[in-house]
Order: C-alpha cells, then sequence, then structure tokens
C-alpha cells in the first residue's frame, strides 16, 4: 500500500496474491489492509489537501505531466503488467497505457482551465462573482477491467482539480494499481496526495470509505449492484458521487448499412479485452436483409481469431478473468441455445495446447436471439456476440431502449438524416455513428439511467471534482 508517501504493509500483516489468469500462477502479493488502514490512508489525504489545493493549477500541472511522462517511458513494463495480471494481449495493453496516460496530460491541461464567471446583478451596489474549487478528499474505486486507465481516468480530473485522494483497486489487479502508483511515487507527488489501498475483501474498506466524513467524494466504476450500494451510503452524508457502471449496448445495424463495415466494427468491439468491457454490444439488432452478408463476414472474421495468452502477439482474445465470469458466461449462452438461438460460431470453453489452465472461451456468435432469453436482459462481461434478427426500422429504437442499462449504443446506417433521429432518441450516454470507437480522452464518458451518473474525461471530468462557490460583493 502506498500512504503518505511511504509503501507500508496492512496493520495486520496479511497479504494477498494475485494470479495470472492465463495460467493460474500466482503472480505477485500484496497488503491486506483493512478498515484501520484505510482511515489512516484518508487521515493522509486529509492532512495534504491544505498545501496541495493551494498550489497554483501550474504547479499542479507540471506533477501530471511528470507522471504522464514517466508513463510513456514505461509503457512496455506497463502494459506487460498488465497482460500478465488481466489477460487481454499485449497490444491492447499497451493502448491501454496509452489511454491512461492520456488522461494525466489533459487534466495537467484542464487543470488550467477552472474558470469563474462574473454575473451582473439587479442592484447598483452589487457584483457577483463564482470561482470553483476542489470539493475535497476523494475515495476512488476501480475495476479490473482497465486496471491502469481506470485508476488515472479518476486521479488525474482529482489532482489537477486540487483534491486528494485514496484509490482501492479490484482485487483482481492490485498489481497494475501498484504499478500506477509507483510512478507517481517517482514523480516526486507531496505525501499524503495520493494514496492506495489494497484489499481482498472490499467491503470493509468501502464502508470506511463511505463512513468517513473526511470523504467528500465517491468516484466509483464497477457493477450497478456494488455502485448502488456505495451511492446509498454515501447519500447518508451527502457525498458527491459519480458512478460508472454497468451496460448492455445496443448495435442497431440499419437496412442501408454496409454490412462488411457493419461486422468488421462489431468484431473490433464485441471481442475487444475478450468483451469485458461496459461499453461492449450486449445485443446486436440486424435487418433481415443484412443477415446474409452481415453474419457471413462475421462469422469467417472471428473464426480466424486466435486464443491463448495474451504474451503471445498472434492472440487477440485473452482468458477470462476467472471461473465465476465463465460459468456466467455459458449459462448465458446455454440458456439462449435452450430457448432456441441457433450457434453460428463457438459456445465453448476452450481447454487444449494448455489452454485448460484459463478459462479461455471460444468466440462465440448466436443468432435468432429474442428477449425470453438472459443474454438478451443480464449483461454479459464475455466473447459473446447475440443477434436479432428485425423487421421493421420504425420499433427499433423502442426495442434499443428496452433495457435498464443506458451507456453506450451502437449505429449504422448510410443515411446522415436516420442516424441523427436514431441517436437522440436513444437513451444512451455514449453514442457511436458508423464508429466502434466513440470514447476519447477529449469526449465525456458516462451513462444513464443504471449505467451511472457523472461523466469522465473531457471538460466534463474535472466539473466532478469542482464545487461552485457564489460571492456577491457590496460595492
Ligand atoms: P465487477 O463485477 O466488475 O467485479 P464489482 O462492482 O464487484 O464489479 O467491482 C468493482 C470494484 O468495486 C472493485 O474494486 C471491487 O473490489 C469493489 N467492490 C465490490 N464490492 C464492494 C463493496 N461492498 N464495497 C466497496 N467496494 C466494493
Amino acid at each position: 500500500m502506498y500512504i503518505d508517501g511511504c509503501w507500508v504493509e496492512s496493520e495486520t500483516g496479511d497479504r494477498f496474491k494475485s494470479y495470472n489468469p492465463a495460467s493460474g500462477e500466482i503472480i505477485g502479493e500484496v497488503p491486506d489492509s483493512t478498515a484501520s488502514d484505510t482511515n489512516k490512508a484518508i487521515q493522509a489525504a486529509s492532512n495534504a489537501f491544505a498545501g496541495w489545493s493551494s498550489l497554483t493549477a501550474y504547479q499542479r500541472a507540471e506533477f501530471l505531466y511528470e507522471c504522464h511522462s514517466l508513463m510513456i517511458d514505461n509503457l512496455e513494463t506497463l502494459a506487460e503488467v498488465m497482460t500478465e495480471e488481466q489477460g487481454k494481449p499485449l497490444r491492447a495493453a499497451r493502448n491501454e497505457v496509452r489511454y491512461g496516460a492520456d488522461f494525466l496530460q489533459w487534466f495537467a491541461e484542464e487543470a488550467k482551465r477552472v474558470y469563474g464567471r462574473t454575473i451582473p446583478s439587479a442592484r447598483t451596489d452589487q457584483r457577483f462573482i463564482t470561482i470553483r474549487q476542489p470539493v475535497g478528499i476523494v475515495a476512488a474505486i476501480t475495476p479490473w477491467n482497465y486496471p491502469i486507465s481506470m485508476i488515472t481516468r479518476k486521479a488525474a480530473p482529482a489532482l489537477a482539480a486540487g483534491c486528494t485522494i485514496v484509490v482501492k483497486p479490484a482485487e483482481a489487479t492490485p498489481l497494475c494499481a501498484k504499478a500506477v502508483f509507483e510512478i507517481f511515487d517517482k514523480a516526486g507527488l507531496p505525501p499524503g496526495v495520493a494514496n492506495l489501498i489494497t484489499a481482498q475483501d472490499p467491503e470493509p474498506v468501502g464502508a470506511a470509505m463511505m463512513g468517513s466524513p473526511e470523504v467528500k467524494k465517491l468516484t466509483f466504476t464497477g457493477s450497478t449492484e456494488v455502485g448502488r450500494l456505495l451511492a446509498r451510503e454515501a447519500g447518508f452524508q451527502l457525498k458527491r458521487i459519480s458512478l460508472e457502471l454497468g451496460g448492455h449496448a445496443p448495435y442497431i445495424v440499419c437496412r442501408d448499412a454496409d454490412p462488411v463495415h457493419a461486422a468488421k466494427g462489431l468484431v473490433l468491439v464485441k471481442f475487444l479485452n475478450t468483451g469485458q468491457a461496459c461499453i461492449s454490444p450486449n445485443r446486436v439488432y440486424v435487418h433481415e436483409d443484412m443477415m446474409e452478408p452481415f453474419v457471413g463476414e462475421l462469422k469467417k472474421r472471428v473464426e480466424q481469431f486466435k486464443v491463448g495468452s495474451g504474451l503471445d502477439s498472434a492472440v487477440k482474445i485473452g482468458p477470462l478473468v476467472n471461473r465465476e465470469e465463465y460459468l456466467k458466461i455459458d449459462a448465458q449462452v446455454r440458456d439462449a441455445l435452450d430457448k432456441g438461438a441457433t450457434l453460428v460460431a463457438g459456445g465453448t470453453r476452450l481447454t487444449d495446447n494448455n489452454l485448460h489452465k484459463g478459462y479461455f472461451y471460444a468466440p462465440t456468435i448466436l443468432s435468432d436471439v429474442n428477449a425470453s432469453m438472459k443474454i438478451y436482459r443480464e449483461e454479459t462481461f464475455g466473447p459473446v456476440a447475440p443477434i436479432i434478427t428485425y423487421r421493421d426500422e420504425d420499433t427499433i429504437v423502442e426495442n434499443a431502449n428496452d433495457t435498464n442499462y443506458g451507456l453506450a449504443a451502437y449505429v449504422y446506417t448510410r443515411d446522415l438524416s436516420k442516424a441523427f433521429t436514431i441517436a437522440e432518441r436513444l437513451n444512451f450516454g455514449i453514442i457511436g455513428i458508423n464508429d466502434i470507437n466513440p470514447t476519447s480522452v477529449a469526449a465525456p464518458f458516462g451513462g444513464m439511467k443504471d449505467s451511472g451518473i457523472g461523466r469522465e474525461g473531457a471538460t466534463e471530468g474535472i466539473e466532478e471534482y469542482l464545487e461552485v462557490k457564489s460571492c456577491g460583493f457590496s460595492i
């Protein structure tokens, strides 16, 4: 753990292990912290707040630039740690490190643009101005699927705004978090400004964070279930919250779409990170006239994928994170097949050539999927593309909106007016139009409905860590 600028053990001296999901091998150990360790980290963040928040934005930006440059210098090492601990292929891991570093640079720059306003008053002897100031101590809880960029996506805007932070990463990826904090340490961040707590059981750490009146803000990425629970606890003390939760992204292929472009896009986004992404398409609506060319292209591409350890440069699909995820995905596939879905590709766990050591799932395509199947409603965190054939374009938006989630949606059409109308009617926070990567450090990321509250990245990202103060002057 990293508390008050020092690498420390937990007060009990207990540690827990981190595993390589491709081989099951132990790759490291980290301290297993308690609620009392968490309180120490919160205290350190609290002690550091006055000093850090009174630096100029330019001074804070210098630290973030240094973190950015160290992250780029250490790109290869960070990517290797990520592939070993989280499983994604090295190329994808390198992309994630670059994406993670981008947040440090972007928010170093945004720190300097935390503007206030002057507001006309109705009184001749009065003037109003607003200033924006850091919310205070931030608790950040991050997931395992993007184990480096989800830390910087939260830490960079928080630090840029002048907040101090305590981060608790997922129990499956503590070594990635440690690698990020080694960079913060090397960059010379003042003690207590950024603190890291690792724990095998997240519950007491989360409870300590939410129970502390010192913590003014929770930023969380993970499941809707845990997000809701933490939000309830945060609500009692009226802490600010940003939640980036689950998704069930529709992927609409209209009658006039380019089927090859749409199939190529689906292959890229659906199987990215072995389908373990909250913006991964979970229901693919294909117009009946497009089914043959679209599914043909999809099948051809999917069958070329090599599945295996991410350290092998030919591998495109790595392992699932653990047995639980495998069981959930396999149950969804079985349920769909039992209820009449057609298996176009995949549909099984892969165990040959040493793959039995991890949980590898064959890239899978199901067609004839319908609303009675679990896969139609439950988030699928795996390499399974469920296809629903449709005929009536007038009802497609209604069907796509028929989910409690509202994170990402994708539309493929060559008709500009249709693209606009559909995008406006979809109840999702991020829309890709003929585009599978509608995310960037410069664009706001976040969801509606059960997919969360608030936005990360972009100019909106720093707002989440700022309070607006209104000052009225009598002159
Ligand atoms: P996933 O299903 O993606 O693992 P989770 O919501 O379980 O999503 O995990 C996301 C993050 O939330 C992880 O860092 C995990 O340790 C943390 N977490 C899970 N349960 C709790 C809890 N009760 N209190 C605080 N953090 C939690």
